[in-house]
């Protein structure tokens, strides 16, 4: 008779791949949530998920660092316009108030992110992309496996994306 052993799944998730830093990065941006500065151009966005690991825990805590173009498709190069870092809370959840990033050059929009586990873990660096974008498909930086998904609410879009980074 064959021997009966626990059933442990050994199931892991995909990690979220790397999208390439591009340019833009400045590190040092400030702690917040909403990275909006006044007279920013651009609809209203809020960006919501959690991180977790491979084995689909959240985690607490990780960092995750944005920064992206505003609704005419400017970066703030000088400053730290929709640029911000925060980190996860107790369940592994963020939340992000924005606006929606504009294409420029032959980039289609996308919000550029690194998020990190914890101070010793390797950091993600990779781009959120938008559903629908005409832009998306000629785009040679564009990945689906980044694609946030979209709903219309009032006042503006929410979207939603699980990063998922090792520890
Ligand atoms: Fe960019």
């Amino acid at each position: 008779m064959k021997k009966l052993t626990p059933k442990i799944s050994k199931k892991t998730i995909a990690l979220t791949p790397p999208v390439e830093e591009g340019p833009y990065y400045k590190p040092g941006s400030p702690e917040r949530n909403n990275i909006v500065g006044p007279d920013t151009p651009g609809k209203k966005l809020v960006v919501e998920g959690c991180v977790m690991d491979a084995k689909g825990q959240p985690i607490a805590h990780a960092w995750l660092d944005f920064w992206h173009a505003d609704g005419s498709g400017a970066y703030d190069n000088e400053g730290f316009n929709l640029r911000g870092h925060q980190y996860t809370d107790k369940d592994g959840r963020y939340h992000l108030e924005t606006v929606r990033p504009h294409q420029y050059l032959f980039r289609t929009p996308h919000i550029h992110v690194k998020v990190r586990a914890a101070e010793n873990s390797p950091v993600l660096t990779t781009q959120l992309f938008f559903p629908g974008e005409k832009r998306n498909e000629k785009d040679p930086i564009f990945k689906t496996r980044t694609l946030m998904n979209v709903e219309d609410v009032p006042g503006g879009q929410k979207a939603t994306f699980d990063f998922v980074v090792e520890i």
